[in-house]
């Protein structure tokens, strides 16, 4: 018998037929014997939907009532969860984030779990009852409701695992694992029995959105034993998904690429002809940390007489904001001749732990993009990736050439 923590994503429990069929897996590791908290998200879309809601409102809406809105998703599902397995027959009980006082700061819309109650949700397992809690959400010091950012359910299982100790962190979403890329932009994406930790986040990272980064970063302090596994199978069916290992398992032979991770939430920005002299970087982007937008990929060139061009990324949604800072400040903290932008970028990255040991796999991985034709217009790495910026309408084809010339799609001898 083991405490375990089970969490459903949207499309899992997208109608009532597919919350039945959550029921029903549940029941089975209950019937198990098996003490089960269950995370849910809100049912498919509905969190788009009340963000629109929001919008039609407001251009700018309040991030503290954006979060209450935001929030009710998940307090419908829970109480369906909870409904579904009483009629089973069941005891079960539901909670909002408030109720087992997922404490988090106050950064509404991407709040971070400083804290969790786990008594109740104690009492309740020993007493044999099923408890369900409402993912994505949590309450600041002051009882504000807040969010922890799009995915964030991930996250609220994986915290909610760690602070019971439970024996299992299972992610149940709409694949049964994690896939050497998308298996919606790569039909021949292979599923991994494992992968490491390190690689997780750094996919998870670099886009891949079966897992919230933040849910791969908790999962790594604790060291909870988290699995991605799907929720279409038969309740009965016991299918392996995919386990986050932590440690490197030397027997084994390492995949020198493990997967290819992409994001079209880009943006680039250039500040052409700025002044080639100490405190340049920092006069650029310290107004646009200041404003709390994230800077990623950075590129100065070499300067020519006293000038040089100087260009990073940002989060596509924070595109503009990003621009109007540095159009106020421009002439003021640092001088160019002109900023340019553009929102059509994507970044693809290859990850692999095997590569820290393998020369010549940028090389590789540079020669494929060019024999498409695809012009690389930023690059950065690091132990264990290679980015690359390249125009959003290369993304699914720089994909999957990828995929093909680091054999993704066959086992590693
Ligand atoms: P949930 O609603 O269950 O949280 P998400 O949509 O957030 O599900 O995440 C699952 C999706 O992640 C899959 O449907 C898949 O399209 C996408 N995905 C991206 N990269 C990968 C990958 N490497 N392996 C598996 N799925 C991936
Ligand atoms: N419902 C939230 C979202 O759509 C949280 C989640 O699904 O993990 O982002
Ligand atoms: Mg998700």
């Amino acid at each position: 018998m083991a405490l375990i923590v089970q969490k459903y994503g949207g499309t899992s429990v997208g109608s009532v037929d597919r919350i039945r069929n959550v029921a029903r897996r549940v029941a089975r590791f209950h019937r198990e014997g098996h003490q089960v908290v269950v995370v849910v998200s809100a049912m498919a879309g509905e969190t788009n939907r009340l963000l629109a809601l929001a919008k039609e409102l407001s251009a700018n809406p309040d991030p503290r009532e954006l979060d209450v809105v935001a929030a009710t998703g998940e307090q419908v599902t829970i109480g369906l969860l909870a409904i579904a397995l009483t009629e089973m027959g069941l005891k079960a009980r539901s909670y909002t984030g408030g109720q087992v006082r997922v404490l988090t700061d106050n950064s509404y819309t991407k709040a971070r779990i400083l804290s969790i109650d786990e008594a109740p949700m104690r009492a309740d397992l020993e007493a044999g009852t099923i408890v369900i809690v409402a993912g994505f959400q949590g309450v600041d010091a002051d009882n504000n409701i807040t969010t922890l950012g799009r995915g964030g359910s991930d996250t609220s299982a994986v915290a909610l695992a760690a602070a019971l100790r439970a024996a299992e962190c299972q992610i149940y979403t709409d694949v049964d694992g994690v896939y050497t890329t998308d298996p919606r932009i790569v039909a021949e994406a292979r599923r991994l029995d494992t992968v490491t930790f390190e690689e997780m986040l750094e996919m998870a990272s670099l886009g891949s959105k079966v897992l919230q980064i933040r849910s791969v970063e908790f999962a790594g302090k604790y060291k909870v034993k988290l699995r991605v596994l799907s929720s279409f199978e038969e309740p009965d069916a016991t299918s392996p998904g995919t386990l986050i290992t932590y440690e490197e398992d030397e027997t084994m032979e390492q995949a020198i690429i493990s997967g290819i991770a992409f994001t079209r939430d880009e943006a680039k920005i250039s500040l052409m002809g700025v002044e080639d002299r100490p405190g340049i970087a920092y006069a650029i982007v310290g107004p646009v940390a200041d404003a709390n937008i994230d800077v990623d990929m950075i590129v100065q060139n070499i300067g020519a007489s006293g000038h040089t061009d100087f260009s990073f990324t940002v989060n596509r949604a924070e595109y503009q904001r990003a621009l109007d800072v540095l159009g106020r400040e421009k002439g003021r903290v640092f001088k160019a001749r002109e900023i340019i932008g553009d929102n059509r970028i994507c970044k693809v990255s290859v990850v692999g732990i095997g590569m820290r040991s393998h020369v010549g796999i940028a090389s590789k991985m540079f020669k494929a993009l060019a024999d498409e034709g695809i012009n690389i217009q930023m690059i950065s790495t690091s132990e264990i990736k290679i980015s690359v910026v390249i125009d959003e309408k290369y993304l699914e084809l720089a994909v999957r050439v990828l995929h093909q010339v680091f054999e993704l799609d066959k086992e590693p001898a």
